[in-house]
């Protein structure tokens, strides 16, 4: 058996299979390109699901992993480390907030953002104990926790797995009608991703967002944008809501604020909302830990500089340009996206996107299928447009063969 195939027949033998990955065993990365244990290089155009957005082995995020590996790495909450109140500071200067409460996947952010959403309700809007309800979209995807999974519409996530966590109600996206009419005076927050990634990224119907805006502001409902994956640069801006000239009352981050490096999340609100912890009501032993908080200040100094924004913005320009020459030439139905982000849904006839993928695996592009007849494409933002080009051009050979 060849190296590739040990290792995965050995993952297979010893891991939960809760994961189909394609048949590939990277062994080091640097940029957008990946190398296998055999030596083989690949494009990398999902980025981690957009974790990567700075590439693999950015310098600047490695020497400061690297400088606080041999400083302090972990002190837990119970004693301050200088990292933190910077981090901090800048994380809510950057996204225009005052408060940020750190912690360290995206789902437990969006716990932590629906814990906050229910305690604001109780304590600042007076709703009834026990009565609080999230309203959140169809074909959302929030993370794999249980509260998540219970208002996901994905039956692959949610069965098996209840009891279910009450209060949640679900509306389609891109619906206002049907938003205003889920709205009740027990409404605390409405939870949405401003583009649906994993849903096959979904942007919705202009003027939705501030129309969610517009709504929740009336009727006093926290208007929490999950950006763990479309925000910090990847559609072009910094957060996907700014491509409506929205702001919502809390950011869920994750994902590129850990560089790619350390998991790193957070929710950013205002102090009104975020004030109303009280020591003992929330936490996480690694949330805002030092090495998390070195990292990201430096991702955070990156998106400063807006020069990651407007790559994807001029990039994913060209991208889409070239997907929609695609579309109507019998092999792609459809493509969405936004900046260096687009969902490509493949005529079934032409193949899965699962297959679809393996077969730019073997012209060593690395995609990944969501949902059945979809790809998605998100490669780092350091790509080069060579190699985004070549990229593309590997995609339009599969397709045509
Ligand atoms: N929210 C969104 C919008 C996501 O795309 C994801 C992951 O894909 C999550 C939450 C969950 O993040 P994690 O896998 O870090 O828990």
């Amino acid at each position: 058996m060849s190296t590739t195939e040990t290792a995965i027949a050995s993952a297979e033998a010893h891991s939960a299979h809760n994961y189909h990955p394609l048949p590939v065993v990277v062994a080091s990365a640097d940029g957008a390109w990946m190398t296998d244990v055999e030596g083989r290089r690949y494009l990398d155009m999902l980025a981690g699901y957009s974790a990567l957005n700075f590439g693999h082995g950015n310098r600047r995020l490695i020497e400061a992993a690297k400088a606080q590996l041999d400083r302090v790495t972990l002190t837990s909450r119970a004693f301050h480390h200088d990292r933190f109140a910077d981090f901090c500071t800048q994380l809510a200067e950057l996204c225009g907030m005052e408060m940020v409460l750190p912690m360290n996947t995206g789902a437990e952010a969006v716990e932590t953002a629906v814990k906050t959403a229910r305690k604001w309700g109780y304590q600042v809007k007076d709703i009834p104990d026990g009565m609080a309800k999230i309203i959140v979209a169809a074909n959302n995807f929030h993370g794999r926790t249980t509260t998540i999974i219970s208002f996901s519409t994905d039956q692959e996530a949610r069965a098996d797995f209840g009891p279910y966590t009450p209060g949640f109600e679900i509306v389609p996206y891109g619906d206002l009608t049907a938003l205003r009419a889920a709205m009740t005076e027990n409404t605390v927050a409405v939870l949405m991703e401003p583009i649906q990634g994993e849903a096959g990224v979904l942007v919705p119907p202009p003027g939705y967002l501030p129309g969610v805006r517009e709504l929740t502001r009336e009727r006093n409902v926290l208007f929490i944008a999950d950006e763990i994956q479309s925000g910090l640069g990847r559609t072009g801006k910094t957060f996907a809501c700014e491509h409506e000239g929205v702001v919502p009352d809390m950011y869920v981050l994750g994902k590129a604020l850990g560089g790619g490096v350390v998991p790193v999340s957070a929710v950013v609100s205002s102090a009104e909302v975020l004030g109303v912890y009280r020591p003992g009501e929330h936490g996480s032993t690694f949330g805002g830990n030092p090495l998390a908080c070195a990292v990201a200040l430096e991702v955070i100094a990156m998106l400063r500089t807006g020069e990651f924004q407007q790559r994807a913005a001029e990039l994913g320009d060209h991208l889409h340009q070239e997907l929609g020459l695609l579309v109507g030439g019998g092999a792609v139905e459809a493509v969405r996206g936004r900046g260096l982000w687009a969902g490509v849904d493949i005529v079934p006839s032409r193949g899965t996107g699962r297959e679809i993928s393996e077969k730019l695996m073997d012209r060593r592009v690395l995609v990944k299928d969501t949902h059945g007849s979809t790809i998605r494409i998100a490669p780092p933002l350091v790509i080069s447009k060579e190699d985004l080009d070549w990229g593309l051009e590997q995609l339009r050979e599969v397709l045509r063969g």
